[in-house]
């Protein structure tokens, strides 16, 4: 499978001059399984440009599906919606997975941002593709083509987060953003549903001093990533969901110092990379 990062940024775009490597949009992944499957990660501002480069395919003829995973409604993973181009083309179809207790209440959610008081297209129904949602079942598990998909829930402040799995043409992609563990890192069961994974795709929005300062926003730090990493004894790790504040050079330290954290706690055969804009990564 292929993955692609479309935002890699945490909470609010950060576009300009000190972000231009890494990128200001917020989080969005696609990944592209061998069957020709899509499947789409979080809807943050990226998806803006997932949009047109789909478009350029079946999406553009009307003749595109996709799987879209939510990990949560926040601001950061859904604002890229309204302006994700295949939406737009009759004929298209989406099925958006998400964590709720019911796919009413989720689709509830997600209309919240269509009214006409924040956007003038006024709700899912006129965008023209078929979208489906659908709250995740009570066994977390999510199809899509071949590919088989677990949700994991994992805490995030006052709320609940899900990472997903993903196993496909042979391989094993976790995305766990916005991943507020208690300290002392990720629990057990946590550890299994990232076990072995080709590539983690771990929430880091801070340093560690930092997360120190800001416990209460229920978000992971470099740390966080680090201890999952090793612990579920995963081959890559992509840092993610930079806070909006860091730039360039702070996410190039965060990758340097994450290198002597796996070295120094038993993940020398652990590749780290940060996760960036544009870049794709074949599994
Ligand atoms: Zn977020």
């Amino acid at each position: 499978m292929d993955v692609t990062f479309w935002g890699v940024r945490g909470s609010i775009p950060s576009p300009g001059p000190a972000t231009v490597r890494y990128g200001g949009n917020t989080s969005c992944v696609s990944v592209r399984l061998l069957d020709g499957e899509t499947l789409i990660i979080d809807c943050g501002t990226g998806a803006r440009n997932l949009g047109i480069s789909l478009l350029r395919g079946d999406f553009g003829k009307g003749e595109g599906s996709a799987t879209v995973l939510l990990s949560h409604a926040h601001w950061d993973h859904i604002q890229g919606f309204p302006f994700f181009g295949p939406f737009y083309v009759p004929g298209n179809r989406f099925t958006v997975v998400g964590g709720s207790h019911n796919s009413e209440l989720l689709e509830r959610v997600l209309e919240r941002q269509m009214a006409a008081q924040f956007f003038p297209v006024q709700s899912y129904r006129n965008m023209g593709a078929h979208i489906e949602m659908r709250a995740v079942s009570e066994d977390r598990e999510v199809r899509a083509g071949k590919a088989r998909i677990t949700a994991h829930p994992n805490p995030h402040g006052p709320t609940e987060v899900l990472a997903y799995r993903i196993e496909a043409d042979g391989k094993s992609l976790v995305y766990a953003s916005d991943v507020g563990y208690e300290l002392g890192g990720p629990p057990e069961a946590t550890v299994a549903a990232y076990r072995g994974a080709d590539l983690l795709i771990h929430d880091c929005t801070f340093t560690p001093e930092d997360r120190a300062q800001r416990m209460n926003r229920g978000l992971s730090s470099l740390d966080d990533a680090v201890e999952a990493a090793v612990r579920a004894q995963v081959k890559r790790l992509a840092l993610f969901h930079y806070d909006q504040d860091y730039s360039d050079r702070d996410v190039d330290d965060l990758v340097r110092r994450g290198r002597r954290l796996l070295d120094e706690r038993g993940g020398k055969g652990i590749e780290i990379l940060g996760a960036a804009e544009g870049l794709t990564l074949a599994l």
